[in-house]
Order: structure tokens, then sequence, then C-alpha cells
């Protein structure tokens, strides 16, 4: 793993990405790093980044099997996949099946309530605002995306979660929330809108479905008990064999 060898091309909050070894292709590297609230707590959570490496290589290649593009190509190793790489569209999609979060906060719902209809939501992908919440209004005036790409990507974002929530469930998991990313792919029939980023317990709300124990990254944000015990079983329930994660 070269994470000290060669030169990022960017580096987030949870990810590194590096050139990959083909013209068109990044090596997304997770890390331990755990944020939340704007990062203002931190913490490095040892092993934190292997299990969501496994866990994002094995939903992307499984949502790929319903036809949805994306951008993943393959796990190189505990840490890192190759991806091919894309133009991000400035745009957080947030898929709300249950109240939880920050919808909660904002317009005063119970956590855990149940919405009537899936809820898509977008965010400003911009650490320095906060990522706010816009309107598709605000997409087309900032010219974030198209009226086309905006509409692709919502279609995707329900695919994705139709998908998601069967997959969760039939693992005694309930899918509350989760975020999105898309990138611009550069195709010989130009420009695709492709999921991107990664999918893992950092970017959802995972619940146990009968003791709606929370098993994703609110236990790190609100302290509730290990990360690292809820990842696991997140992908020891999806059938995934965990590798030493020192
Ligand atoms: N989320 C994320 N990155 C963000 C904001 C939200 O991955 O920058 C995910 C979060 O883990 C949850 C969903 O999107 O699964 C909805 O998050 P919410 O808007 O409730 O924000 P939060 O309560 O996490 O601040």
């Amino acid at each position: 793993m070269s994470k000290q060898t060669d030169n990022p091309l960017y580096e987030g909050k949870a990810k590194i990405l590096y050139p990959g070894s083909e013209v068109g292709t990044i090596r997304q590297y997770f890390k331990d790093d755990a944020t939340a609230f704007n990062a203002q707590k931190r913490d490095i959570i040892s092993g934190k980044g292997i299990l969501n490496n496994l866990i994002s290589s094995h939903l992307f290649p499984a949502i790929g099997q319903m036809g949805i593009a994306h951008h993943f190509i393959e796990k190189l190793n505990d840490r890192e996949q190759l991806v091919k790489a894309v133009d991000i569209v400035p745009v957080e999609v947030i898929i709300r099946n249950v109240a939880a979060g920050s919808i909660c906060k904002r317009l005063g719902l119970t956590e855990g309530e149940s919405l009537p209809h899936t809820l898509v939501e977008f965010c400003l992908k911009d650490d320095s605002l906060g990522d706010p919440v816009i309107s598709s209004e605000h997409v087309y005036a900032m010219k974030l995306a198209t009226r086309n790409e905006l509409d692709e990507t919502i279609e995707l974002s329900l695919r994705v979660n139709d998908f998601l929530t069967g997959l969760f469930f039939g693992i005694g998991i309930r899918l509350i929330d989760f975020k999105l990313e898309f990138g611009r792919l550069q195709t010989e029939a130009g420009s695709q809108i492709v999921l991107a980023d990664e999918l893992s317990p950092d970017n959802c709300r995972l619940w146990d479905s009968k003791t709606n124990e929370k098993l994703d990254k609110d236990r790190f944000r609100h302290d509730l008990g290990s990360l690292i015990e809820g990842y696991s079983e997140i992908a020891r329930r999806l059938g995934l064999v965990i590798p030493s994660l020192n």
C-alpha cells in the first residue's frame, strides 16, 4: 500500500485519492480518520478504513449487477480500491426512508418515524459552508448539474435505495438513510452520470431490525459504543471475511 510514497491527487476526510495504474483510473485509499459535525469531532479509529473498503467493495459490484453504472473497478488490497476517474458532481444526494439525524433537528420530526415516502434531498458539497441543504433550483442556478443530470441522479439514487433496502432487510438491518455522490464519466458516447465515492456505514444509517441498535457512524457521532463492532457486524451479516484490522 503506497500511502506514503505517491503524491495524492486529493485528500478528503476519510479517503485519499492517488493516480491509478492506467490513465483514467484512481486508487482510493480508505483512512481510519473519523469526523462528525462538520469535522468538529475527530478521532482515528484503527481498522475503520479496512471495514469501509471491504463493505464498499462488496456493495458496488452488487449494485452494478442491477445495471446501475458506477465508478468501481476492483478492490486492490485491504485499504485500497481502483476506481474510474470521474468529475464529481458537487451535490450530495441524501435518501431518507425513516426520519433520523439532521431532518429531525431541521423539521422537528421524531427519530425513527417512518416517512410516508422516500425523501430525496440535495446538499451543496462544500465543507466551508457546512454542506447546506439546497433545492433543485439551486442546483440549476449554480450550474452544479444540468436538469438531465439531476433527473438521472435521482433515478439512480432511488434504484440504489430499492436495492440496498432489500439487501439489508435480508440480513436483519433497516436502511434508514444514506448519502450518495455521483460523477461524470467521459465515454465515447459522451458524459455519463455514474455512482461514485463509497457505500459504507460512514454514509448510511443502519439499524438492527429487531432491536433498532445503531450499527453505523452514529456510534461515533453520539458515543454509542464501539464503531468497529458495529461495522464488523454489518460486514459479518453481509457474509464478508474480515481481515486483520491492525
Ligand atoms: N451523510 C454523509 N455525509 C455528510 C452528511 C450526511 O455521509 O456529509 C449521511 C449520514 O451518514 C446519514 C445521511 O447522510 O446516513 C443523512 O445525514 P443527515 O443529513 O441526517 O446528517 P447528520 O445527522 O449526519 O449530520
